[in-house]
């Protein structure tokens, strides 16, 4: 009786009812709309959406879009991802629902991009491709391989000293104008030939600098493999924070696929100076150096996304190149410590070097690759095994040797040793020298054939013996690449083509021979 009485209400009452409310609930649907309360240099604070989450992609009016930062109970800071000079107080602020992500897809490779996709090169729009939120999760250690494969750079004193890795990251660091950027792009220009992607992430750099890097990229024919993800010093600060993230994301879609992907974050302190300058008009509170206390997280959860996957994976990889600005060589400033902790070993660039004119100015002492060893081609190992310790020897005797004492036979003969040393590792920029030619002007160096011959006809020589590599046997030059040491008979095989090509310098040097020993080091 009384579950009729209920059914009964239900269907003549509550049902109706429902009818007519379902009818008025497109009309009900709630669409938060916010408002801007003030406006500073790319930060916003936006009041009256409650809704809006950590990251959320916010739009403002004339396809302005910015990104939530700071979400309190009443106001929300936004980071603003394009410029301001529109935007007045009081205009509205709508959710999107959605976090920031780039295109991402085959249609990028060639082009030069902002950090949010859109095309600078003035080409057609990117089309068809996917789209990757620009902040994703790094792959978790069970999916990761070790590294196994090297990254030829193609200058001689980091290949054979400070060898990288493919997955591995390492950072490059120097003062201003210490040819930083210049390492990365003949690192870039040397992956030509050997299915490497590309990737030239422009964080803050002056526009001419820019400009004078894609035209090289360009000359050399390297943008045909290559995406620049270009922010600009003049950008909104927000912008040139999401542009390395933006770049990753970019970057892991071709390492998912399984194929070996390179990028340079050119350059990471601008990015820092970007995030502090973010974080202090969102009155975050700063802490050393006024950077803000999760500046280490920012770059450390950037850099954790490069690695080498495993076969189960696709068997890609993501080598990271970070660059980082020092002042007066300051190793132990905020973000360099931080940096150097977070990769696997630098590449710290002397402008004491750079004036004596030994370019590129890798203080060789001071730069260190944690992972890149093990990958490195085994012929390396056979012929530049002591390279680093006689030359690290050199540089203490040099030392010794500028006060005037008078030297014995040896000790002259390790200077004059470390003096070719150090003019073989000196190399113009833009000219990679491929593997072969290297382990040959290797050899050559470490077993004493250049110490006959004068050093101002270093280079020449140096010349000569990469020309006759051609007269190697073929046989011998897939053994060089096998993933196996140089065996002695075929070491012999190389050293005799070299001998052959050094013949007229070394004839000159033999008359001048007996008189430079005695003389050059008693300076006294
Ligand atoms: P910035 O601090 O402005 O970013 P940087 O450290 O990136 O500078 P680069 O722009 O790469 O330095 O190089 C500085 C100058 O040194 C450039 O004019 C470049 O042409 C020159 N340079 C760099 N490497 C070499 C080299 N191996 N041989 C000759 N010149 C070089
Ligand atoms: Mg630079």
């Amino acid at each position: 009786m009384a579950e009729q009485i209920f059914d009964n209400i239900i269907e003549n009452i509550f049902a109706p009812m429902h009818a007519a409310v379902q009818q008025y609930v497109p009309a009900l649907s709630l669409q938060e709309v916010g408002v801007v309360e003030s406006i500073s240099e790319g930060v916003v604070m936006v009041s009256g959406l409650p809704g809006a989450g950590y990251n959320e992609l916010l739009k403002f009016p004339g396809q302005l879009y910015g990104i939530a930062f700071n979400v309190d109970e009443n106001e929300i800071g936004v980071v603003l991802l394009g410029e301001n000079d529109q935007l007045r107080v009081g205009d509205e602020v709508h959710c999107t629902g959605r976090v920031l992500d780039v295109p991402v897809g085959d249609s990028l490779i060639g082009r030069i991009v902002n950090p949010l996709g859109q095309p600078l090169d003035g080409l057609d729009p990117i089309s068809g491709t996917q789209r990757l939120p620009i902040e994703r999760e790094a792959p978790v250690i069970m999916d990761r391989d070790a590294v196994t494969v090297p990254l030829q750079t193609g200058l001689k004193v980091i290949d054979a000293l400070i060898p990288i890795g493919r997955g591995q990251r390492e950072l490059i660091l120097g003062d201003r104008q210490t040819g930083k950027t210049s390492i990365a792009i003949d690192t870039i220009i040397n992956q030509g030939d050997k299915n490497v992607l590309c990737i030239y992430c422009a964080i803050g750099q002056r526009a001419s600098s820019v400009a004078k890097v894609i035209a090289r990229l360009r000359a050399r024919g390297a943008m045909d493999y290559t995406i620049v993800v270009l922010s600009e010093g003049n950008n909104a600060p927000g912008l040139l924070f999401i542009a390395p993230y933006a770049a990753t994301s970019i970057a892991e879609y071709f390492m998912a696929q399984g194929r070996d992907v390179l990028i340079v974050y050119d350059d990471l302190t601008q990015h820092a100076r970007a995030y502090r300058e973010l974080s202090l008009l969102l009155r975050r509170p700063p802490g050393r150096e006024a950077f803000p206390g999760d500046i280490f997280y920012i770059h450390s959860r950037l850099l954790e996304r490069a690695t080498h996957l495993n076969k189960k994976r696709g068997g890609g990889s993501l080598t990271a190149l970070p660059v980082i600005e020092m002042e007066a060589q300051n190793i132990s400033a905020y973000i360099p410590t931080n940096l150097i902790s977070i990769t696997d070993g630098q590449l710290f660039l002397s402008p004491k070097l750079f004036e004596l004119g030994v370019l590129p100015a890798v203080d060789i002492g001071q730069s260190v690759s944690r992972v890149g060893g093990k990958a490195q081609l085994p012929a390396y190992s056979s012929v530049a095994g002591n390279l680093k310790l006689a030359y690290a020897q050199f540089e203490e005797l040099e030392t010794f040797a500028r006060f005037g004492t008078r030297l014995d036979e040896n000790t002259w003969k390790v200077i004059e040793h470390g003096k070719r040393i150090r003019e073989c590792f000196k190399q113009p920029e833009l000219e990679p020298i491929p593997f072969l030619e290297q382990i040959m002007v290797l050899l050559a160096l470490t077993n004493g054939l250049l110490d006959a011959i004068p050093l101002e006809k270093i280079k020449e020589a140096e010349t000569a013996i990469r020309e006759s590599k051609d007269k190697i046997p073929p046989d011998v030059v897939k053994r060089v690449f096998s993933d196996k040491p140089l065996s002695d008979p075929d070491r012999d095989i190389i050293i005799n083509i070299v001998q052959a090509a050094l013949v007229p310098f070394i004839v000159v040097k033999k008359e001048e021979a007996p008189a430079t020993p005695e003389k050059k080091p008693s300076t006294k």
